[in-house]
């Protein structure tokens, strides 16, 4: 989800908190894959057919795939939501995570990469990279 419908429809610490979770099950998900690598290799010399031997292959071939893309998706998702958390601290009053979207307006109009806000303290305004 891009930060601004997050930050819109969840608000900025719960945002934070889905991301977290979200990169997280990726970890899970690549452990998952781990277990499965140990095992299909395990089972690799025990199976003497040719079929059941393709067959593992496949399952190496799939659970290095998925376990690879699930790693990289958690660092992605995990880089992202650091990198905007170390930006969520009010450069005016230092409160942590506590701001709205800005209102959209002119030259703060949203932009592809970057995200205007707004403190709910002390209503200073900046914009969130990411
Ligand atoms: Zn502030």
């Amino acid at each position: 989800m891009k930060l601004a419908d997050g930050i819109r429809k969840h608000g900025f610490r719960k945002w934070y908190e889905r991301e977290l979770l979200n990169s997280h099950a990726h970890l899970v998900l690549t452990f998952f894959c781990v277990i499965g690598l140990f095992a299909a290799f395990e089972a690799l010399g025990r199976f003497r057919s040719m079929s059941d031997q393709l067959t593992d292959l496949v399952a190496i071939l799939l659970c290095a795939v998925i376990g690879l893309w699930a790693l990289r998706r958690y660092l992605a998702l995990l880089m992202h939501a650091e990198a905007t958390a170390h930006q969520a601290d009010c450069p005016s009053c230092k409160a942590y995570g506590r701001f709205k979207l800005a209102n959209d307006t002119g030259a703060e109009r949203q932009q592809e990469d970057r995200t205007a806000v707004c403190c709910s303290k002390c209503q200073h305004r900046w914009t969130i990279s990411g």
